[in-house]
Parts: structure tokens; C-alpha cells; sequence
């Protein structure tokens, strides 16, 4: 590797050494206390003899917390003689997003999850993405991504995945996604999606989930819940640990029910700024052109609500909290249940 494309992240992991190695990674930033300073990116690897080798990452994003709290217990508790293969942790990707409590980073103020593969010359995220591409994921087998909906909105707890190309590929993403055993599993082809984790995890053929697993920046319980059991499924769906996957659903379900959310219908945006408020919750039920909520204008005397009404039916699977939004903020997100023939369709 050229010094031109090499990172300037430190790393002292071997990540081909057996037992467990819990450690920080190194990223360089100047800053008027330290110019020769460092970020400290706490990085957790397993590994025992042969076998697959999974990747979990919490704190993507900074304000949102059941990831982060699902892996440190996970990193605290796994031991390594109980694994067969490799198992890397990482609860807290975006160490200066995370102690900000915010989605984008404070250092350079981009959204990490869209710098993806990155550029090691770049700006401090711009080379922690780059980082993640050429060092870690070379490394991955699986890639579980937790998220959740931040500050903006909240979400049905859920697994999601785009709709890859590569039938064998989305067929053992769709397992692990039911193994990981949320309430529902989202199909989808995203918004601007090129530059996320997830597309660069794909581009080299691994196979990648995120979640969404609760939102409104707060700490979601039965997120926290599914997410540990989540990642714990997936080592058991991969034989990394013993056991097979508890997929059980508190409605009595045996398992994950399968969503996608396809095209611009399922999108609902605010056309105005202004103080939103939602009907419904997660998970509700909804109809196309029904109304979603309204936009006050509370500053005003005389100005009527804006009406926002829902383009297709379904579930709501993304949901904004009542507050304040800005032109062109997403409010709504619909999911239908997921049709293998429908999807197909281009
Ligand atoms: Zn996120």
C-alpha cells in the first residue's frame, strides 16, 4: 500500500491472533490543547481458531444509544474460548459524535455515515471512514451495523438491508436479518445511499445489516433488549457460538416479518418548516392519502395547518416526534410487507 493510501489511523489490533485483544484505535487530531493529539476509538476483537468472522458496529451515529449499549455488555461478557471464528466489536465508531450526544460529527460537523469508502487525506470522518473500508471490512465476513432513528424520528424496531443484486447475497443477508430476530426486517433502496457504511460493506461482497431500533433520543428499552439478543442470534446463525437463534415475538410470532419499503410513496416529507404534528405511531397501521399530520404555524394568527397525507399503505416503520421541522425533513416512513415479485421489478 502506497503511503498516499495508507491510513493514518493507528492500529495495534492483530487480527489474526487467538484470545481476546480489547484496545483503541489511534485517529490523529490537532486541537488547541494538542497539537500532536489523538481520538481513542475503543475496538474489542475475539477470535478462535477457524470459523466466520463478524463485524459489530454501534455509534455510527452519536445520539443513538442501544447499539452502543448492546456491545459493550456483548465485548464485556463474549469470551473468546466460547467463539469459533473472529468477532470484532466496535461500540463506539464515532467517538466524538457519541460524547457529543450528536448525529454528526462536532469535528469536522459531516454525517459519517455518508463519507463512505472515505479518503484518508480528508477531514477526520472522511478518514475514519476510510479506515473502516480498507482496514476493518477486509476483515468481515458479516457486517451488523446498529442504528437507531436519532433525535428525528423514532422507528419500529427492525433490521434493514437494500435490495442487493446478487440473489445468493440477499438470500443469506434475508437469513441473517431473520435470525437477528427483530419485530421486522426492511427491504430497501434508500435515500442518497451510495456513501454509507452499508454500500461500501456491499461493494466488497460482504454481507451487511443495519437496525433501527428505536429513536427520539432517548434510550429505547426493548431496543436495548433486541439488540443484545440481535447481535448474540446472528453468532449463533453463523456458528461463531453455539445454539440457535431466539427469534420469538411478543405478539406470540415465531419470528421477524418481512418489509420493504420501495420507491418515493413511502417517503413523506415536510413541504414547509414548521411545528409538526404526527397521528400516528410506529408500527400503526396507515392508508395512502390518509392523513399523516399537520404543520402548525404557531407564530402566526390566522394561518391554517398545512395537511400531510401518507402516499402508500402500510406500516409506519420511521416516525417524527411532535417538534419542530424544516422544510424538506422526512416525517414519515411506510412500509408494506415485502413481495419477492415486486421487488424484483426494477
Ligand atoms: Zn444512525
Amino acid at each position: 500500500m502506497g503511503s498516499s493510501t495508507a491510513s493514518r489511523i493507528r492500529c495495534d489490533i492483530d487480527f489474526d491472533r487467538d484470545g481476546r485483544q480489547a484496545a483503541y484505535l489511534h485517529a490523529p487530531l490537532s486541537r488547541d490543547t494538542s497539537g500532536w493529539g489523538v481520538v481513542q476509538i475503543p475496538i474489542i476483537v475475539l477470535k478462535n481458531g477457524r470459523g466466520p468472522s463478524v463485524l459489530l458496529t454501534g455509534g455510527v451515529h452519536g445520539d443513538e444509544y442501544e447499539g452502543p449499549i448492546a456491545l459493550s455488555r456483548l465485548a464485556a461478557t463474549l469470551r473468546a474460548e466460547e467463539i469459533s471464528g473472529r468477532v470484532i466489536i466496535m461500540p463506539a465508531v464515532n467517538v466524538p459524535a457519541v460524547l457529543a450526544d450528536k448525529r454528526l460529527s462536532p469535528v469536522d460537523g459531516r454525517d459519517l455515515n455518508r463519507c463512505f469508502p472515505g479518503d484518508p487525506r480528508g477531514t477526520f470522518s472522511q478518514m475514519l471512514a476510510h479506515f473502516m473500508d480498507s482496514v476493518v471490512l477486509p476483515h468481515a465476513d458479516v457486517s451488523v451495523d446498529l442504528h437507531t432513528a436519532g433525535h428525528s424520528c423514532d422507528s419500529a424496531l427492525s433490521t434493514n438491508m437494500h435490495y442487493v443484486a446478487d440473489e445468493a447475497v440477499r438470500r443469506r443477508t434475508m437469513e441473517t436479518a431473520a435470525a437477528f430476530g427483530a419485530p421486522f426486517n426492511v427491504v430497501f433502496w434508500g435515500v442518497d445511499e451510495g456513501a454509507t457504511f452499508t454500500s461500501s460493506v456491499e461493494r466488497r461482497g460482504i454481507v451487511s445489516i443495519g437496525t433501527e431500533l428505536g429513536g427520539w433520543g432517548r434510550v429505547n428499552i426493548e431496543g436495548v433488549r433486541i439488540g443484545e439478543r440481535g447481535v448474540r442470534n446472528v453468532l449463533k446463525q453463523w456458528g461463531v457460538i453455539e445454539g440457535a437463534p431466539d427469534t420469538r415475538q411478543r405478539d406470540g410470532s415465531a419470528g421477524t416479518r418481512h418489509m420493504m419499503v420501495k420507491g418515493a410513496k413511502g417517503y413523506c416529507f415536510a413541504p414547509r418548516g414548521g411545528l409538526f404534528e404526527p397521528l400516528h405511531r410506529t408500527g400503526e397501521r396507515v392508508s395512502a392519502g390518509e392523513l399523516a399530520g399537520y404543520v402548525h404555524f404557531v407564530e402566526d394568527v390566522d394561518n391554517p395547518p398545512l395537511e400531510l397525507r401518507y402516499g402508500a399503505s402500510g406500516l409506519i416503520w420511521m416516525a417524527a416526534g411532535p417538534g419542530r421541522v424544516q422544510r424538506g425533513d422526512c416525517v414519515a416512513v411506510v412500509m408494506t410487507d415485502y413481495d419477492e415479485a415486486e421487488a424484483a421489478r426494477a
